[in-house]
């Protein structure tokens, strides 16, 4: 925001939060997701990984009574909020009144058209970034369908929980890495910026949280031919997390078939012993391709 122009104060604190939500007699639902941030750095931490300036606009996913909105609209060009909570819009519009650069959606993320969200509200920005201390009953969800669509985003810079973060930035090897990282680092490069305690949100949600930075790569960094395959492939190759490989894949092609695993395995240079959590995205992504080439008619179906 160019003038700087800010009428009310910083929402982001114990007082502001609790002033606010008692003027509006406003009562929290657990079912959305509804933890409001209260830490002034902390927000200031998520909006300086969003690498914003004035060229560039930011998708907030629910902006609660506006705490990280307020900050966006600071650094960003524009900025717009998209709020399922109908009790919320009119506590927005009052905490954001004077805030020329902010446009407030009602609306359920999943359900919008968000590519169409993107044209109208950004036109002529010189990059658009998602981010949100998002509601963490559908982190996931969001996450996927912003990544599935291949929105034009540069970074998704979003607070979800820790464990969730932990596995989205997992590498091969260890318990934590699994079909989300695969899915996750297919899309994007990923970077934990900071862990963040239970006790900066009012109410405290009963687990901690972190803060993730997902940039999002021009192209994958393996070779695919066919997404929907690949991502089959590693969820079969997950299906049983304690089953070997050969194991895994046995149901997903069929008993009649499992022969020709060993051979392809060895092919793609994975011992059919090992486990889906070793794999690397370039091992399913060629195992991914070798199983396309021979075209067992299972693999269409899910596992
Ligand atoms: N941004 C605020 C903050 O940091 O204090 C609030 C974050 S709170 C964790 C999550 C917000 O997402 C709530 O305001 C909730 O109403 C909203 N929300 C939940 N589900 C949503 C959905 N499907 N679409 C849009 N907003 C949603």
């Amino acid at each position: 925001m160019s003038d700087g122009l800010k009428v009310h104060a910083n929402v982001a604190t114990p007082k502001q939060t609790n002033d606010i939500v008692k003027k509006y007699g406003f009562k929290f639902k657990k079912s959305l997701g509804q933890n409001f941030l209260i830490d002034q750095n902390i927000l200031k931490n998520i909006v300086h990984a969003a690498e914003l300036d004035e060229t560039k606009g930011a998708l907030e996913i629910g902006p609660g009574i506006g705490a990280l909105t307020q900050e966006l609209a600071q650094s960003a060009g524009k900025v717009t909020a998209v709020e399922i909570d109908n009790r919320l819009i009119p506590i927005l519009r009052d905490v954001l009144s004077g805030v020329p650069n902010v446009h407030i959606e009602h609306g359920d993320v999943l359900k919008l058209d968000l590519r169409e969200l993107l044209d109208t509200q950004f036109k002529g920005m010189t990059g658009i970034s998602v981010v949100a201390n998002l509601p963490y009953y559908v982190t996931t969800p969001i996450l996927m369908k912003l990544l599935e669509e291949k929105l034009p985003l540069e970074h998704i810079v979003v607070m979800i929980q820790k464990e969730v973060a932990q596995r989205m930035a997992a590498k091969p090897g260890g318990k934590e890495y699994g079909s989300l990282s695969v899915a996750v680092q297919y899309y994007c490069v990923p970077q934990l910026v900071c862990i963040v305690p239970h006790t900066v949100f009012i109410p405290q949600p009963n687990v901690d949280s972190a803060v993730i930075k997902l940039s999002l790569r021009d192209k994958p960094p393996v070779d695919v031919p066919d997404e929907d395959h690949f991502f089959r492939t590693v969820q079969a190759c997950f299906a049983q997390r304690r089953k070997t490989i050969a194991n895994n894949l046995t149901a997903y092609v069929g008993k009649t078939h499992r022969e020709l695993l060993g051979p392809l395995l060895e092919g793609c240079g994975i011992d059919p012993s090992r486990r889906g959590e070793t794999l690397s995205l370039d091992e399913f992504a060629a195992l991914s391709r070798a199983l396309l080439a021979i075209n067992l008619p299972n693999q269409s179906e899910a596992v």
